[in-house]
Protein backbone atom coordinates (compact mmCIF):
# COMPACT_ATOMS: atom_id res chain seq x y z
CA UNK A 1 0.00 0.00 0.00
CA UNK A 2 0.83 3.32 -0.42
CA UNK A 3 1.68 5.96 1.82
CA UNK A 4 -0.30 9.48 1.25
CA UNK A 5 2.95 11.98 0.86
CA UNK A 6 2.92 15.26 3.04
CA UNK A 7 2.31 17.12 -0.61
CA UNK A 8 -1.21 15.04 -1.35
CA UNK A 9 -3.13 15.40 1.90
CA UNK A 10 -6.31 16.48 0.74
CA UNK A 11 -7.03 18.96 3.97
CA UNK A 12 -3.27 19.46 4.67
CA UNK A 13 -2.84 21.80 7.49
CA UNK A 14 -6.63 21.57 8.02
CA UNK A 15 -7.60 25.09 8.99
CA UNK A 16 -10.48 25.04 11.13
CA UNK A 17 -10.76 28.38 11.71
CA UNK A 18 -14.63 29.13 11.24
CA UNK A 19 -15.28 25.97 13.04
CA UNK A 20 -13.37 27.06 16.39
CA UNK A 21 -14.93 30.39 15.71
CA UNK A 22 -18.57 28.86 15.64
CA UNK A 23 -17.68 26.58 18.61
CA UNK A 24 -16.48 29.93 21.04
CA UNK A 25 -19.87 31.18 20.36
CA UNK A 26 -21.64 27.97 20.56
CA UNK A 27 -19.71 27.43 23.86
CA UNK A 28 -21.83 30.72 25.22
CA UNK A 29 -24.85 29.80 23.89
CA UNK A 30 -25.87 26.12 23.33
CA UNK A 31 -24.90 23.81 26.48
CA UNK A 32 -22.65 21.27 25.33
CA UNK A 33 -22.08 23.02 22.07
CA UNK A 34 -24.32 19.93 20.01
CA UNK A 35 -27.65 18.36 20.32
CA UNK A 36 -26.69 14.89 20.18
CA UNK A 37 -23.80 13.35 22.34
CA UNK A 38 -21.81 11.97 19.60
CA UNK A 39 -21.68 14.65 17.82
CA UNK A 40 -20.14 17.01 20.67
CA UNK A 41 -16.38 18.70 20.18
CA UNK A 42 -15.74 16.18 23.38
CA UNK A 43 -15.52 13.05 21.07
CA UNK A 44 -13.19 14.05 18.73
CA UNK A 45 -9.96 15.53 18.78
CA UNK A 46 -10.12 19.14 19.59
CA UNK A 47 -8.67 22.03 17.60
CA UNK A 48 -7.62 18.99 15.02
CA UNK A 49 -11.07 18.13 13.96
CA UNK A 50 -13.71 20.39 12.30
CA UNK A 51 -16.61 21.17 14.85
CA UNK A 52 -19.28 22.09 12.64
CA UNK A 53 -20.07 20.46 9.06
CA UNK A 54 -22.61 22.47 6.46
CA UNK A 55 -22.82 20.64 3.36
CA UNK A 56 -22.92 17.18 2.09
CA UNK A 57 -23.78 15.02 -1.29
CA UNK A 58 -23.58 11.28 -2.00
CA UNK A 59 -20.28 9.58 0.55
CA UNK A 60 -19.06 13.51 0.65
CA UNK A 61 -19.31 16.35 3.71
CA UNK A 62 -18.01 19.82 3.56
CA UNK A 63 -16.86 21.71 7.07
CA UNK A 64 -17.82 25.50 7.48
CA UNK A 65 -13.55 25.96 6.59
CA UNK A 66 -14.21 24.83 3.29
CA UNK A 67 -12.55 21.00 3.93
CA UNK A 68 -13.97 18.17 2.36
CA UNK A 69 -14.33 13.91 3.96
CA UNK A 70 -15.37 10.93 2.57
CA UNK A 71 -18.11 10.51 5.76
CA UNK A 72 -18.02 7.33 7.49
CA UNK A 73 -20.59 8.92 9.92
CA UNK A 74 -23.53 9.36 8.42
CA UNK A 75 -25.13 11.76 10.59
CA UNK A 76 -24.93 8.58 13.15
CA UNK A 77 -26.65 6.27 11.04
CA UNK A 78 -29.86 8.09 9.20
CA UNK A 79 -28.45 8.51 5.93
CA UNK A 80 -28.17 4.92 4.27
CA UNK A 81 -28.54 5.93 0.87
CA UNK A 82 -26.50 8.78 1.05
CA UNK A 83 -26.41 12.42 1.59
CA UNK A 84 -28.90 14.22 -0.74
CA UNK A 85 -29.74 10.67 -2.68
CA UNK A 86 -31.27 12.71 -5.80
CA UNK A 87 -34.71 10.19 -5.46
CA UNK A 88 -35.57 11.47 -1.80
CA UNK A 89 -34.74 15.19 -2.32
CA UNK A 90 -36.99 14.74 -5.20
CA UNK A 91 -40.30 13.51 -3.39
CA UNK A 92 -39.17 16.09 -0.28
CA UNK A 93 -39.48 18.67 -3.10
CA UNK A 94 -42.39 17.92 -4.71
CA UNK A 95 -44.41 17.62 -0.96
CA UNK A 96 -42.88 20.93 0.09
CA UNK A 97 -44.97 22.69 -2.80
CA UNK A 98 -47.91 20.95 -1.12
CA UNK A 99 -47.63 21.60 2.78
CA UNK A 100 -45.62 20.17 5.17
CA UNK A 101 -48.13 19.43 8.13
CA UNK A 102 -52.25 19.26 8.16
CA UNK A 103 -54.97 19.13 10.76
CA UNK A 104 -55.87 15.77 9.49
CA UNK A 105 -53.63 12.56 8.86
CA UNK A 106 -51.96 12.50 5.06
CA UNK A 107 -52.41 9.69 2.27
CA UNK A 108 -48.59 9.26 3.01
CA UNK A 109 -49.20 7.54 6.64
CA UNK A 110 -51.43 5.08 5.54
CA UNK A 111 -48.45 4.81 2.29
CA UNK A 112 -45.44 4.13 4.22
CA UNK A 113 -47.15 2.18 7.04
CA UNK A 114 -47.89 0.04 4.16
CA UNK A 115 -44.51 -0.03 3.09
CA UNK A 116 -43.31 -0.96 5.82
CA UNK A 117 -45.94 -3.75 6.84
CA UNK A 118 -44.98 -5.32 3.57
CA UNK A 119 -41.03 -5.12 4.54
CA UNK A 120 -40.38 -5.71 8.11
CA UNK A 121 -41.75 -9.61 9.62
CA UNK A 122 -43.22 -8.09 12.93
CA UNK A 123 -45.73 -4.94 11.65
CA UNK A 124 -49.04 -5.49 11.51
CA UNK A 125 -49.52 -2.32 12.20
CA UNK A 126 -47.53 0.73 12.53
CA UNK A 127 -47.19 4.90 14.65
CA UNK A 128 -45.08 7.17 13.48
CA UNK A 129 -42.54 9.72 15.92
CA UNK A 130 -39.97 11.42 15.05
CA UNK A 131 -36.70 10.58 16.84
CA UNK A 132 -36.00 6.93 17.97
CA UNK A 133 -36.98 7.97 21.65
CA UNK A 134 -40.61 8.40 20.84
CA UNK A 135 -40.68 5.24 19.73
CA UNK A 136 -38.53 3.09 22.37
CA UNK A 137 -40.27 5.13 25.24
CA UNK A 138 -43.74 4.28 23.44
CA UNK A 139 -42.87 0.64 23.17
CA UNK A 140 -41.85 0.73 27.05
CA UNK A 141 -45.44 1.98 27.68
CA UNK A 142 -47.26 -0.12 25.46
CA UNK A 143 -45.75 -3.31 27.19
CA UNK A 144 -46.38 -2.27 30.50
CA UNK A 145 -50.13 -1.25 29.57
CA UNK A 146 -50.36 -4.79 27.54
CA UNK A 147 -49.43 -6.71 30.19
CA UNK A 148 -49.95 -4.72 33.21
CA UNK A 149 -46.48 -5.41 34.55
CA UNK A 150 -44.25 -2.69 35.80
CA UNK A 151 -40.27 -4.53 34.45
CA UNK A 152 -38.29 -3.88 31.72
CA UNK A 153 -35.72 -5.89 31.09
CA UNK A 154 -33.29 -4.43 28.77
CA UNK A 155 -29.77 -4.30 27.21
CA UNK A 156 -28.04 -1.52 24.78
CA UNK A 157 -28.93 2.20 24.80
CA UNK A 158 -32.57 3.07 23.33
CA UNK A 159 -32.38 7.24 24.25
CA UNK A 160 -32.42 9.35 27.43
CA UNK A 161 -35.54 9.04 28.59
CA UNK A 162 -36.44 8.26 31.89
CA UNK A 163 -37.45 4.78 31.22
CA UNK A 164 -34.39 3.51 30.05
CA UNK A 165 -32.13 6.42 32.00
CA UNK A 166 -33.49 4.49 35.31
CA UNK A 167 -30.69 1.64 34.93
CA UNK A 168 -27.98 4.47 35.16
CA UNK A 169 -28.79 6.54 37.72
CA UNK A 170 -28.87 9.51 35.85
CA UNK A 171 -29.05 12.94 37.72
CA UNK A 172 -32.71 14.03 37.32
CA UNK A 173 -34.18 10.40 36.99
CA UNK A 174 -36.33 9.67 40.02
CA UNK A 175 -34.50 6.82 42.16
CA UNK A 176 -37.96 5.22 42.43
CA UNK A 177 -37.70 4.13 38.89
CA UNK A 178 -34.44 2.56 39.11
CA UNK A 179 -35.97 -0.79 40.24
CA UNK A 180 -38.30 -1.05 36.97
CA UNK A 181 -35.75 -0.59 34.57
CA UNK A 182 -33.32 -4.21 34.87
CA UNK A 183 -30.29 -4.53 32.95
CA UNK A 184 -28.87 -8.01 31.19
CA UNK A 185 -25.69 -9.06 29.53
CA UNK A 186 -25.67 -9.60 26.09
CA UNK A 187 -25.48 -12.93 24.81
CA UNK A 188 -25.84 -14.19 28.23
CA UNK A 189 -29.47 -15.71 28.96
CA UNK A 190 -29.24 -16.52 32.58
CA UNK A 191 -28.76 -12.42 32.94
CA UNK A 192 -32.13 -12.41 31.62
CA UNK A 193 -33.66 -15.28 33.55
CA UNK A 194 -32.38 -14.02 36.99
CA UNK A 195 -34.74 -10.70 35.97
CA UNK A 196 -37.90 -12.59 35.42
CA UNK A 197 -36.86 -14.63 39.17
CA UNK A 198 -36.00 -11.72 40.93
CA UNK A 199 -39.68 -10.04 39.79
CA UNK A 200 -41.91 -12.63 39.35
CA UNK A 201 -44.83 -12.62 36.94
CA UNK A 202 -43.98 -8.71 36.95
CA UNK A 203 -41.67 -8.03 34.09
CA UNK A 204 -43.33 -6.67 30.85
CA UNK A 205 -40.85 -6.78 28.22
CA UNK A 206 -37.22 -7.65 27.01
CA UNK A 207 -36.04 -4.68 24.97
CA UNK A 208 -32.76 -4.82 23.51
CA UNK A 209 -30.80 -4.07 20.17
CA UNK A 210 -30.52 -6.78 18.05
CA UNK A 211 -26.86 -6.86 17.42
CA UNK A 212 -24.20 -5.01 19.12
CA UNK A 213 -20.61 -4.76 18.28
CA UNK A 214 -20.57 -8.42 19.00
CA UNK A 215 -23.17 -10.89 17.33
CA UNK A 216 -25.41 -12.90 19.00
CA UNK A 217 -24.42 -16.20 20.11
CA UNK A 218 -26.11 -19.04 18.63
CA UNK A 219 -29.79 -19.78 20.29
CA UNK A 220 -29.46 -16.25 22.20
CA UNK A 221 -32.07 -13.98 20.59
CA UNK A 222 -34.47 -17.05 20.12
CA UNK A 223 -33.76 -17.70 23.59
CA UNK A 224 -34.69 -14.23 24.27
CA UNK A 225 -37.99 -15.15 22.15
CA UNK A 226 -38.43 -18.11 24.16
CA UNK A 227 -38.09 -16.36 27.74
CA UNK A 228 -40.22 -14.10 26.80
CA UNK A 229 -43.02 -16.38 25.52
CA UNK A 230 -43.10 -19.03 28.36
CA UNK A 231 -42.98 -15.69 30.77
CA UNK A 232 -46.29 -13.79 28.64
CA UNK A 233 -43.72 -10.71 28.57
CA UNK A 234 -43.10 -8.84 25.30
CA UNK A 235 -39.76 -8.88 23.21
CA UNK A 236 -39.22 -5.38 22.06
CA UNK A 237 -36.85 -5.32 19.81
CA UNK A 238 -35.00 -1.40 19.30
CA UNK A 239 -33.80 -1.35 15.69
CA UNK A 240 -33.75 2.28 15.52
CA UNK A 241 -30.11 1.52 13.92
CA UNK A 242 -30.12 -1.72 12.66
CA UNK A 243 -33.69 -1.22 11.12
CA UNK A 244 -33.53 -1.01 6.99
CA UNK A 245 -29.98 -0.88 7.26
CA UNK A 246 -29.09 -4.91 7.87
CA UNK A 247 -31.86 -6.05 5.38
CA UNK A 248 -34.75 -4.54 3.83
CA UNK A 249 -36.88 -5.92 6.95
CA UNK A 250 -34.32 -5.20 9.30
CA UNK A 251 -32.04 -7.14 11.66
CA UNK A 252 -34.79 -9.39 12.88
CA UNK A 253 -35.13 -10.28 9.23
CA UNK A 254 -31.78 -10.73 9.26
CA UNK A 255 -31.56 -12.94 12.11
CA UNK A 256 -35.10 -14.30 11.57
CA UNK A 257 -36.31 -14.01 14.63
CA UNK A 258 -39.61 -12.32 14.74
CA UNK A 259 -40.39 -9.83 18.09
CA UNK A 260 -43.63 -8.10 18.95
CA UNK A 261 -42.54 -4.76 18.75
CA UNK A 262 -39.85 -2.85 16.91
CA UNK A 263 -39.13 0.16 17.15
CA UNK A 264 -37.27 1.88 13.78
CA UNK A 265 -35.75 5.41 12.76
CA UNK A 266 -32.33 6.79 11.23
CA UNK A 267 -32.59 4.58 7.99
CA UNK A 268 -36.35 4.77 7.38
CA UNK A 269 -35.93 8.24 5.58
CA UNK A 270 -32.62 8.96 4.76
CA UNK A 271 -31.68 11.50 7.18
CA UNK A 272 -35.11 12.94 7.55
CA UNK A 273 -36.47 13.15 11.14
CA UNK A 274 -39.43 10.20 11.38
CA UNK A 275 -39.29 6.96 13.56
CA UNK A 276 -41.71 4.43 13.62
CA UNK A 277 -43.07 1.64 16.33
CA UNK A 278 -44.25 -1.33 14.73
CA UNK A 279 -45.72 -5.16 15.41
CA UNK A 280 -48.85 -7.28 16.68
CA UNK A 281 -52.23 -6.02 16.22
CA UNK A 282 -53.18 -7.08 19.50
CA UNK A 283 -50.55 -5.02 21.00
CA UNK A 284 -50.41 -2.00 18.98
CA UNK A 285 -54.48 -1.38 18.88
CA UNK A 286 -54.08 -0.23 22.59
CA UNK A 287 -52.70 2.73 20.89
CA UNK A 288 -56.02 4.06 19.63
CA UNK A 289 -56.33 6.33 22.34
CA UNK A 290 -56.25 3.83 25.62
CA UNK A 291 -52.37 4.07 25.86
CA UNK A 292 -51.55 7.57 25.15
CA UNK A 293 -48.95 8.07 22.34
CA UNK A 294 -50.05 11.63 20.55
CA UNK A 295 -47.07 14.13 18.67
CA UNK A 296 -48.08 17.48 17.11
CA UNK A 297 -45.66 16.28 14.48
CA UNK A 298 -46.00 12.80 13.73
CA UNK A 299 -47.81 12.88 10.64
CA UNK A 300 -45.45 15.84 9.11
CA UNK A 301 -45.03 15.13 5.27
CA UNK A 302 -41.45 16.11 4.50
CA UNK A 303 -40.20 13.12 5.99
CA UNK A 304 -42.86 10.31 5.35
CA UNK A 305 -42.41 11.65 1.45
CA UNK A 306 -38.47 10.92 2.08
CA UNK A 307 -39.48 7.34 3.93
CA UNK A 308 -41.89 6.78 1.10
CA UNK A 309 -38.78 7.28 -1.66
CA UNK A 310 -36.23 5.64 0.82
CA UNK A 311 -38.68 2.45 1.30
CA UNK A 312 -38.74 2.00 -2.38
CA UNK A 313 -35.11 2.06 -3.49
CA UNK A 314 -34.51 -0.07 -0.26
CA UNK A 315 -37.07 -2.57 -1.45
CA UNK A 316 -35.80 -2.30 -4.69
CA UNK A 317 -32.04 -1.83 -5.51
CA UNK A 318 -29.48 -3.94 -4.27
CA UNK A 319 -28.73 -1.57 -1.23
CA UNK A 320 -27.99 -4.01 1.40
CA UNK A 321 -25.35 -6.01 -0.86
CA UNK A 322 -23.32 -2.49 -1.13
CA UNK A 323 -23.48 -1.83 1.87
CA UNK A 324 -22.27 -5.40 3.03
CA UNK A 325 -19.70 -5.66 0.15
CA UNK A 326 -18.71 -1.44 1.26
CA UNK A 327 -18.67 -2.45 4.98
CA UNK A 328 -16.77 -5.74 4.62
CA UNK A 329 -14.10 -4.57 2.37
CA UNK A 330 -13.75 -1.53 4.98
CA UNK A 331 -13.25 -4.12 7.88
CA UNK A 332 -10.62 -6.44 5.59
CA UNK A 333 -8.79 -3.25 4.80
CA UNK A 334 -8.72 -1.56 8.52
CA UNK A 335 -7.46 -5.02 9.72
CA UNK A 336 -4.75 -5.58 6.82
CA UNK A 337 -3.67 -2.28 7.53
CA UNK A 338 -2.91 -3.07 11.44
CA UNK A 339 -1.64 -6.25 11.10
CA UNK A 340 0.98 -4.76 8.03
CA UNK A 341 2.24 -1.99 10.83
CA UNK A 342 2.47 -4.66 13.41
CA UNK A 343 -0.61 -3.28 15.62
CA UNK A 344 -3.03 -6.05 15.40
CA UNK A 345 -2.75 -6.55 18.70
CA UNK A 346 -3.54 -2.74 19.34
CA UNK A 347 -6.18 -2.09 17.05
CA UNK A 348 -9.01 -4.01 15.35
CA UNK A 349 -12.01 -3.25 13.39
CA UNK A 350 -15.16 -5.57 14.35
CA UNK A 351 -18.59 -6.04 13.88
CA UNK A 352 -20.90 -6.60 10.63
CA UNK A 353 -20.25 -4.98 7.40
CA UNK A 354 -23.27 -2.31 7.83
CA UNK A 355 -22.21 -1.01 11.28
CA UNK A 356 -18.32 -1.71 12.51
CA UNK A 357 -16.13 -0.20 14.70
CA UNK A 358 -12.80 0.55 15.83
CA UNK A 359 -10.88 -0.26 18.75
CA UNK A 360 -7.48 1.26 20.26
CA UNK A 361 -5.43 -0.98 23.48
CA UNK A 362 -2.89 -0.20 25.50
CA UNK A 363 -0.66 -3.04 25.85
CA UNK A 364 -2.53 -4.17 28.98
CA UNK A 365 -6.00 -4.42 27.11
CA UNK A 366 -7.08 -1.09 28.42
CA UNK A 367 -9.23 1.55 25.93
CA UNK A 368 -6.36 3.97 24.46
CA UNK A 369 -7.73 7.26 23.74
CA UNK A 370 -4.52 8.41 22.33
CA UNK A 371 -3.63 6.32 19.96
CA UNK A 372 -7.14 6.75 18.81
CA UNK A 373 -7.14 9.98 18.33
CA UNK A 374 -3.62 10.11 16.78
CA UNK A 375 -5.77 8.16 13.79
CA UNK A 376 -8.37 10.21 13.84
CA UNK A 377 -6.07 13.70 13.35
CA UNK A 378 -4.33 11.63 10.65
CA UNK A 379 -7.95 10.48 8.93
CA UNK A 380 -9.04 14.22 9.29
CA UNK A 381 -5.93 15.86 8.13
CA UNK A 382 -6.37 13.81 4.95
CA UNK A 383 -10.04 14.06 4.53
CA UNK A 384 -11.26 10.99 5.88
CA UNK A 385 -14.16 11.67 8.62
CA UNK A 386 -13.52 8.45 10.74
CA UNK A 387 -14.47 8.71 14.36
CA UNK A 388 -14.60 4.95 15.19
CA UNK A 389 -17.04 3.46 13.33
CA UNK A 390 -18.07 3.05 9.94
CA UNK A 391 -21.62 3.15 8.22
CA UNK A 392 -21.48 2.35 4.61
CA UNK A 393 -24.06 3.77 2.53
CA UNK A 394 -24.90 2.80 -1.20
CA UNK A 395 -23.07 5.89 -2.08
CA UNK A 396 -19.85 4.88 -1.26
CA UNK A 397 -17.86 3.90 -4.34
CA UNK A 398 -14.83 1.51 -4.84
CA UNK A 399 -12.65 4.35 -5.09
CA UNK A 400 -13.84 6.18 -1.81
CA UNK A 401 -12.73 2.78 -0.28
CA UNK A 402 -9.36 2.29 -1.81
CA UNK A 403 -8.98 6.37 -1.01
CA UNK A 404 -9.83 5.63 2.21
CA UNK A 405 -7.71 2.26 3.05
CA UNK A 406 -4.83 4.65 1.68
CA UNK A 407 -5.47 7.05 4.25
CA UNK A 408 -5.67 4.30 6.90
CA UNK A 409 -2.15 2.94 5.83
CA UNK A 410 -0.93 6.63 6.08
CA UNK A 411 -2.22 7.18 9.95
CA UNK A 412 -1.66 3.26 10.67
CA UNK A 413 2.11 4.28 10.23
CA UNK A 414 2.11 7.75 11.79
CA UNK A 415 0.33 5.84 15.36
CA UNK A 416 3.08 2.91 14.58
CA UNK A 417 5.83 4.70 14.62
CA UNK A 418 4.84 7.35 17.66
CA UNK A 419 4.14 4.16 19.37
CA UNK A 420 7.64 2.88 19.05
CA UNK A 421 8.89 5.99 20.03
CA UNK A 422 6.45 6.64 23.15
CA UNK A 423 5.49 9.97 22.05
CA UNK A 424 1.64 9.39 21.00
CA UNK A 425 0.48 12.22 22.86
CA UNK A 426 3.19 14.22 21.59
CA UNK A 427 2.37 13.63 17.97
CA UNK A 428 -1.26 14.95 18.92
CA UNK A 429 -2.06 18.42 17.88
CA UNK A 430 -4.82 18.84 19.47
CA UNK A 431 -6.75 17.40 22.78
CA UNK A 432 -7.15 13.71 22.78
CA UNK A 433 -10.98 12.26 22.54
CA UNK A 434 -12.78 12.17 25.67
CA UNK A 435 -10.78 15.51 27.01
CA UNK A 436 -13.23 18.70 28.50
CA UNK A 437 -15.34 20.87 25.63
CA UNK A 438 -13.29 24.47 25.77
CA UNK A 439 -11.27 26.59 23.53
N1 LIG B 1 -31.91 3.30 20.17
C1 LIG B 1 -30.73 3.13 19.55
C2 LIG B 1 -30.25 1.74 19.28
C3 LIG B 1 -29.98 4.22 19.14
O1 LIG B 1 -28.82 4.04 18.52
C4 LIG B 1 -30.48 5.52 19.42
C5 LIG B 1 -29.72 6.76 19.00
N2 LIG B 1 -28.38 6.65 18.93
C6 LIG B 1 -31.71 5.65 20.06
C7 LIG B 1 -32.41 4.52 20.42
C8 LIG B 1 -32.31 7.00 20.34
O2 LIG B 1 -32.71 7.54 19.13
P1 LIG B 1 -32.87 9.14 18.94
O3 LIG B 1 -31.55 9.75 19.28
O4 LIG B 1 -33.23 9.28 17.49
O5 LIG B 1 -33.95 9.58 19.82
Amino acid sequence: MLYVSEETRTNDGLPIDRSEELKAEALELIPGVTQTNSKGPGRWVQGVSPAFLERAAGSRVWDVDGNEYVDYLMACGPVVLGHCYPPVTEAVEEQLGDGTTFSKPHPLEVRVARRIVDMVPCAEMVRFGKNGNDVTAAAARLARAYTGRDVVATHGYHGWQDVYAAASGSPGVPEALEELTEPFEWNDLGSVERIFERHPDDVAAIVTTPMVWDEPSDGFLTGLREIADREDALLVFDEVLTGFRFAPGGAQEYFDVTPDLACFAKAIANGYPLSALAGRRDVMSLLDGEVNFSLTYGGETLSLAAAAATLDVLANDPVHDHIFDVGRELKRGYNDVAAAHGLADRTSCRGLAPFTKVEFREEDGEHDPAALSLFMQECHRDGVLFADSHLPTYSHTDDDVEETLRVYDAAMGTVATAIEDDAVTERLDGRPVGSPVGQ
